[in-house]
């Protein structure tokens, strides 16, 4: 079978089972499989493809007719221009979290000290180094599972000397602040924020696939954002930032909850698609 009898059988099978970006995921496994790039499969779509390729993109189809996140069949997840790796234990790093992470930037020094609370792949954390230098990171979360990946991470896209230059990092298993240790600079966090009565509504890539404890923000969505807006006061420098992402209809409530904590100047940074994504404010010298 050639590249292109390949390509219009996963676009074919994607899209009888409904899936909406057929064309651009059968594409985009074939482009992962074969080890090409998307010329090449316009440009040679008639070569043949060896038996062994052709049975590994099957496989493939396979995991994504069942709604297996395209990511988590090529186990990784371009994010802030770096490639992150990823499986079923993290959160997989989504455009709008590029925003959060593009605001932290812009007030970040050198020599800062960060923490990202449910670093999960670490995404976020490690883009912040990686687009400074010398700040110090501390990523937490409460699964092991994650950890591992943002360990991976942090190996892949700032190991060895890179480490050098754009600062510490590390990673620790902790139920929120329980591990947070010293004053921190920043603290930035995108909670798990999802009402739990809504998870069953989410579409199935997220909702069967990506790990619940990743996405169930409690009854109203809010109880991590209540805990660490109270607990991350104790763990700011006075003049600390704290930066959330929220989801779209939480700025409110959130920006009440940084009020009611003493937070000041607290801003609201829309998403690409206008919607409240980014709440951020600084703990006063107090
Ligand atoms: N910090 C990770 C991200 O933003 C994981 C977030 C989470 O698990 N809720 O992608």
């Amino acid at each position: 079978m050639t590249y292109e009898e390949l390509y219009c059988r996963g676009r074919d099978r994607l899209t009888a089972v409904g899936i909406e970006e057929a064309e651009l995921d059968a594409r985009l496994l074939l482009e992962y499989i074969c080890g090409t790039d998307r010329n090449e499969l316009l440009v040679h779509g008639d070569r043949e493809v060896e038996d062994g390729k052709r049975t590994a993109y099957e496989e493939l189809l396979a995991g994504r007719e069942k709604r297996i996140p395209l990511q988590y069949l090529t186990g990784v997840q371009v994010f802030m221009g770096l490639e992150f790796l990823v499986n079923e234990a993290v959160l997989i790093p989504r455009q709008d979290t590029e925003i959060l992470v593009e605001e932290v930037l812009r007030y970040l020094h050198d020599g800062m000290r960060i923490l990202d609370m449910c670093t999960g792949s670490g995404c976020i954390l490690i883009s912040l180094l990686y687009y400074t230098n010398d700040c110090e990171g501390v990523g937490l979360d409460i699964s092991e599972t994650a950890l591992k990946v943002a360990e991976e991470n942090r190996g892949k896209l700032l190991g060895g000397e890179l480490q050098e230059r754009h600062g510490r990092i590390h990673f620790e298993q902790s139920d929120l602040f329980e591990q947070a240790a010293g004053l921190f600079d920043v603290i930035v966090c995108n909670p798990p924020y999802i009402r739990t009565d809504e998870l069953r509504t989410l579409m199935p890539e997220v909702g069967k696939y990506e790990p619940v404890n990743a996405l169930d923000g409690g009854e109203d969505g809010l109880s991590f954002y209540r805990k660490i807006v109270e607990e991350s006061k104790k763990h700011l420098c006075g003049g600390g930032m704290l930066f959330f992402e929220i989801g779209c209809e939480q700025a409110e409530a959130v920006c009440g909850l940084m009020k009611s904590a003493g937070f000041e100047a607290i801003n609201v940074v829309k998403d690409y698609s206008g919607l409240d994504r980014i709440v951020y404010g600084t703990r006063g010298f107090a």
